[in-house]
Parts: C-alpha cells; sequence; structure tokens
C-alpha cells in the first residue's frame, strides 16, 4: 500500500516511449488502480483485467499505516534495488501527500512506536518522509515502555481509498473487465500489446515468478473507537484507529500462504495488545 503511488509512476515512466494508446493493467489491488491512474493521467486508454475488484482484493484488508516495512530481504537487497526502494517511497509519500482528504480516507496521525530497548534512529522508508520525530527514554510511566518514538504519519482508510481511486478510474474513461488469466501465453491474447502487471501475489503463479515471497498478515478488528487518534508500533504489534473498526494487528509471517484465520493467532494479537493498552493507560 505504502509504495502504490511509486511503483506505478516507476513503472510508468519505463513505458514513457512507447506509442501505444490503449495499455492493459492486470490488477485491481492498491497498485493495479495507482499505475491504471497515473498511465490515464499521461494521456493512456486503461483497461484493467482482474480476477477480484475492491472489496476483495487484499489491499482491502491492510492495516493501512503508510509505513513500508517488510517489503523485502534485506539480505539479497543490492544496492540498485535499494535506490529504486527509496526512490518509491519517495514519490508514494508525496503522492499520498495529495489525497490527504476525507474522500479519499487519508489522514495525518501520531504513531508511537513503543520499544523494551533504545530504538533504532532509521525510520522505514527514510527518516526525511518523518518531520517532527522524536525519542522518549524513561517512558514507561506514560506509555508502559521506556523506550518510545513519536512521529507523523499517513493513516490510509483501505476500503474508503481504493473506492474512491476505482471511480476516479472510471471517471476518466476507464474500463474493468473482470477475468481471471491462466498463463503468460494468455496475457499474451489481450488486444493491448503494453501490459502492467498488478497482480501481487498473483504474479507467482501467473508469470512463474519463485522468486516472490509471501508474508502473511492477520489482523482482528474491533468496534471503531473515534476518540483514539493516533497508532502505536510495538515489536509485531499494533494498533490503528481506522473509521470502520480498531485494527490490531500483527502478524509477519513469511512463506505462509494461508488465507486462512488462525485462533492462536488471533489469541496472541489479542491478548498482547490488550497487555499494551493496559500499560498505556497507567
Ligand atoms: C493484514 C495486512 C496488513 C497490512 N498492512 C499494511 C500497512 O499497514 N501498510 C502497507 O503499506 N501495507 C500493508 N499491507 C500490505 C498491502 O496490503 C499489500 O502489499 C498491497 O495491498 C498489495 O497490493 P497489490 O495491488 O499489489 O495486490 P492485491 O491487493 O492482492 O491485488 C492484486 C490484484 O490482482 C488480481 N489478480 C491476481 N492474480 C490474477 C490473475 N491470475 N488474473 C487476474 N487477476 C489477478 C487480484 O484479483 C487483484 O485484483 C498489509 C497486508 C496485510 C495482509
Amino acid at each position: 500500500m505504502s509504495l502504490s503511488w511509486g511503483v506505478a509512476q516507476m513503472a510508468a515512466e519505463q513505458a514513457r516511449n512507447l506509442e501505444d494508446k490503449s495499455v492493459a493493467v492486470l490488477g485491481c489491488g492498491v497498485v493495479g488502480l495507482s499505475t491504471a491512474r497515473v498511465l490515464q493521467r499521461r494521456g493512456k486508454s486503461v483497461t484493467i483485467y482482474a480476477r477480484e475488484l475492491p472489496p476483495e482484493t487484499t489491499s482491502n484488508v491492510a492495516g493501512a499505516l503508510w509505513y513500508p516495512t517488510h517489503v523485502y530481504d534485506a539480505r539479497r537487497a543490492s544496492p540498485i534495488f535499494l535506490e529504486r526502494y527509496g526512490l518509491a517511497c519517495r514519490l508514494a509519500h508525496r503522492e499520498f501527500q495529495s489525497y490527504v482528504a476525507p474522500e479519499y480516507g487519508v489522514r495525518w496521525i501520531e504513531t508511537y512506536t513503543l520499544g523494551a530497548e533504545p530504538l533504532g534512529r532509521e525510520l522505514a522508508g527514510g527518516n526525511e518522509l518523518y518531520p517532527e520525530t522524536r525519542y522518549y527514554a524513561d517512558a514507561r510511566g506514560v506509555f508502559g515502555f521506556p523506550h518510545v518514538r513519536q512521529f507523523t504519519a499517513m493513516m490510509i482508510e483501505p476500503q474508503t481509498y481504493l473506492r474512491a481511486l476505482l471511480r476516479d478510474f472510471y471517471a476518466a474513461g476507464g474500463r474493468v473487465v473482470v477475468r481471471e488469466l491462466k498463463s503468460r501465453e494468455e496475457v499474451a491474447t489481450l488486444t493491448e500489446r503494453v501490459v502492467f502487471n498488478c497482480t501481487g501475489l498473483g504474479a507467482r503463479a501467473l508469470f512463474g515468478d519463485q522468486g516472490m515471497a509471501s508474508m502473511r498478515g492477520q489482523i482482528e478488528v474491533l468496534l471503531p473507537q473515534p476518540e483514539i487518534d493516533y497508532c502505536y508500533l510495538a515489536n509485531s504489534l499494533y494498533m490503528f484507529p481506522r473509521a470502520d473498526g480498531l485494527i490490531l494487528g500483527g502478524t509477519f509471517e513469511a512463506e505462509n500462504w494461508s488465507l486462512d484465520p488462525d485462533l492462536n493467532t488471533t489469541a496472541r494479537i489479542i491478548e498482547g495488545n490488550a497487555q499494551i493498552a493496559r500499560g498505556l493507560r497507567r
């Protein structure tokens, strides 16, 4: 979610010199919709082909805080990759700022990282994207944790945001075809010669991309609590107050492709966040 506008702009840039007016975008999650919108702004006539549309995409279950973590395996990241990743972060962060509005479900929110140990000084995507970052030590009395980092980030309400992007796409003349593509050969039969692959995890099967790894996330949704106006992150747990519910996470399970909620994970998320909340009240 965080990188969406960045990767969209970078992909569109690669196709800058292609003369084709009609292009295809595969996928209608946040990356597909962002890519389609960037291409429309560049004068292209865009058709989205997707198996699922919002609200049924993975993008609809994102947290979603603008904070790009767990995106890549640091042990395998080349300098060129890291340079492009940094560019994607900066481009996306800048573009998301244009969408801060109730209509798009994007807003600024105070966020706290809570730690038992001193916290690192590197924030996801680059420190320059988080003005007014503050660090507190001896913060146990207020937060229940001795070490706290405070920063301001953008919160994205996926249901509102994706619906608004889809509306913008239609308003600009976009066309959506609900269709599952089964193979690279089938993709080659599309009438458009230029195709942007935004199929998310679906790309592994569709294009035989064995290098793609999954990172499973599970969230719990409590009734909305509009009085809560901040987020926190604590180890792998987090709390995001959204209009459609209080989102509790989290899990970051590499190479787990299951979409089924796991009850033991539910218990860990609920109990872990309850423990944090007890500390916050002190
Ligand atoms: C619990 C959870 C919490 C998260 N929290 C955050 C967060 O706080 N911040 C953040 O930045 N990110 C977060 N993420 C990550 C984020 O949700 C995803 O990285 C992002 O939504 C992926 O978007 P996408 O458009 O690439 O893929 P998707 O949303 O999965 O969309 C893929 C599209 O491709 C289509 N498709 C796939 N295969 C085919 C095929 N063969 N034929 C036709 N169509 C196909 C699908 O139907 C769909 O339309 C979270 C994820 C989860 C699961």
